[in-house]
């Protein structure tokens, strides 16, 4: 079928769920009554190499290191300074050999190329007139690759380049360096793509007056960001089933719907925590109206037959507590799962309506449960708050994504070896994935205000250098991640018990069943049930003053006023004495005179059994495959 307009999501990419970015440029475009259409090549890679390989590469590996990008680099051009190139492969055989992921040099040496060659007569058998690439995390040497393959098969194409590695320097750069690439969008494109093709197809305005682009000859700045989201078209997604349908293990896939409900970070727009990524357009915070976001998860369901959704979101918009979670509570979908990153201030109602609207997981932004890093990190949360939304989220059955970050400039050393005392109170609570080192992402005030807030010797990781032929200026605005030395920093030795702790609390967790601190109410009392490996006992009783003590700290809560108001009503010595219990048996977590309860109430889990992975998943292989030996 001819399309005047092809969009590609080149690989590395999951191939369970596609770019809520081009499915919402493909409904832009259809909308206008272009005909486009969206090749989803990553799916194609996925069918060539292995569906368990590709997610091995899209979802396990470490972003900075580029391995999709190494996979494809050498159809792109020449490489970087031998050293880079040298190192750059020393760390990535590192890593798949600590993973166990096999196979991948062939996939360079063998694959990469042919593929490339069949995605650009694949795309060029449609004679597009403008082929667009929108690139995130590891997509962009392929894209590079097949971009410059198009073009040597039909020059007059033009191609467009946009998404997360575009923006800023970074899309400006890629521009200067590789002349497959006619024109850029360094920032959104909701709009600007549409003109664009409007412009190129059909004559109607200036194609290069178009704001946000960046082209051979020049440019014009962004737009400021599209303020009303309702104005997004709801993603069309079409293309991707029909593709992933053709897969050859197509029935092992449970794919997820990305879906948008706001863009840019409430809280970052104050106070821009010191790690994060987002650019200043970016975070500005834009929400779409409750009713829209119910109309397009609605509208998503019926389209696809899906109930598994992962908002895009980097945080929920207060605003959609009520206007979405409340209605989707009062309507339940027996299989709705839902995903999203959300600020761990939210109290427990609010953790509560989420569980009851469907969410199943939830990505908190915990990073740290020491309020000194936290601090210097301005995450607006303390060790209590981010403890207090963990303990309702395992009460109420909601799952939690979160790692430990360390590494940021003037942290105090002693602090890991506090949390690794922390970590036997709260073994029934949900662990982290692991301890995470700090990264310098582009746009984050580390990156930006780098010398100020502590780091030296800030330079691109070497990926960038190994994989691009460029001088170390244009090196230097390809990147997005970078590394440096943080002063004051804790070092590696400082971190060996929190290491262990870690261990052995996500041990805990792959047991048959997590290790439950929980209870029930006897009369005025609560009888617990204790599984830490702290527990004096398997089985305790509180009594009516403890267990009044205990509610009362649900919360965080000033210690010495909570006790004062328990001695009111069963007296001083009862009230100090509750005070006592609670503190031996490590039921309550205190930080200076704040404390909180880690009792979880029991019985009151809101997740249905049996819900969806939000993100999609991939079932085993049911036999050995034919294809199984691409990749070996
Ligand atoms: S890390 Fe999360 S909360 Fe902080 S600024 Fe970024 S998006 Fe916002």
């Amino acid at each position: 079928m001819r399309a005047d307009i092809v969009l590609c999501s080149a690989p590395v990419m999951s191939v369970l769920r596609p770019s809520v970015g081009i499915g919402v440029l493909h409904a832009a475009l259809a909308a206008r009554g272009h005909r486009v259409e969206t090749l989803h090549l990553n799916l194609d890679f996925a069918n060539l190499v292995g569906l368990d390989l590709n997610e091995q590469l899209a979802e396990q590996t470490p972003a900075h290191l580029l391995i999709g990008d190494w996979v494809f680099a050498r159809c792109v051009g020449r490489p970087g300074p031998a050293l880079a190139v040298a190192r750059h492969e020393r760390e990535i055989t590192a890593l798949l050999a600590r993973r166990g992921i096999g196979g991948v040099p062939r996939l360079r040496e063998a694959v990469a190329a042919p593929f490339v060659a069949a995605a650009a007569e694949k795309i060029l058998a449609r004679r597009p007139r403008i082929v667009g690439f929108g690139t995130m995390f590891q997509q962009t040497m392929a894209s590079l690759a097949i971009a410059k393959a198009v073009k040597a098969g039909d020059p007059s194409v033009v191609v467009v380049f946009g998404g997360a590695n575009c923006h800023g320097p970074m899309g400006s750069a890629l521009l200067r360096t590789y002349r497959q690439v006619d024109r850029v969008f360094t920032g959104e494109a909701d709009t600007a793509f549409p003109d664009l093709a409007d412009a190129l197809l059909r004559g109607i305005g200036d194609a290069d007056a178009i704001a946000g682009q960046l082209y051979r000859d020049g440019g014009v700045p962004d737009d400021p960001p599209l303020r009303k989201l309702d104005q997004v078209p709801i993603p069309d997604y079409a293309d991707y089933f029909t593709q992933l349908a053709m897969l050859d293990e197509a029935d092992r896939v449970a794919p997820s719907l990305p879906f948008e409900s706001s863009r840019g970070c409430w809280w970052g727009q104050k106070h821009h925590c010191t790690f994060c990524g987002l650019n200043a357009e970016g975070i500005v915070f834009r929400a779409k109206s409750s009713r829209r976001v119910l109309e397009e998860l609605s509208e998503l369901t019926v389209r696809h037959g899906i109930d598994r959704f992962s908002a895009t979101d980097n945080i929920l918009a207060p605003a959609h507590i009520d206007g979405v979670m409340r209605p989707l509570a009062a309507a339940p979908a027996v299989a709705r799962s839902l995903f999203y990153e959300i600020k761990a201030n939210l109290n427990e109602a609010q953790t509560a309506l989420l569980a009851d609207a469907g969410v199943t997981q939830v990505q908190p932004g915990i990073e740290s449960l020491s309020d000194d890093i936290l601090a210097i990190m301005r995450k607006g949360v303390d060790t209590l708050l981010n403890l207090r939304l963990m303990r309702n989220c395992r009460e109420f059955g909601l799952g939690v994504i979160w790692s430990i970050l360390h590494g940021f400039p003037g942290e105090p050393a002693h602090a890991y070896d506090a949390m690794a005392a922390l970590v036997p109170l709260i073994e029934h609570l949900p662990p982290p994935t692991g301890l995470s080192p700090l990264r310098l992402d582009r746009f984050s005030p580390n990156f930006e205000d780098a010398e100020r807030l502590g780091f030296v010797e800030v330079r691109p990781v070497v990926a960038y250098s190994a994989l691009h032929d460029a001088p170390a200026a244009v090196i230097a605005d390809l990147a997005y991640f970078f590394e440096g030395r943080a002063k004051g920093a804790a070092g590696e030795g400082d971190l060996l018990r929190l290491r262990g702790a870690v261990a052995t609390w996500k041990a805990r967790w792959e047991e048959e069943a997590p290790p439950a601190l929980v209870f029930a109410r006897v009369e005025r009392g609560m009888l617990v049930k204790d599984e830490r490996t702290v527990a004096a006992s398997e089985l305790q009783y509180l009594g009516p003053a403890s267990a009044a003590l205990a509610d009362r700290l649900r919360n965080p809560g000033h210690l010495g006023g909570a006790v004062e108001a328990v001695a009111k009503e069963h007296g001083a010595a009862a009230a100090d004495g509750a005070m006592r219990e609670l503190l031996d048996r490590h039921f309550i977590v205190v930080r200076g005179d704040t404390a909180l309860s880690l009792l979880v109430e029991g019985g009151r889990r809101r997740v249905r059994a049996g819900s969806g992975n939000p993100f999609g998943g991939l079932a085993p292989r049911a036999a050995p495959s034919a294809l199984a030996g691409v990749a070996s």
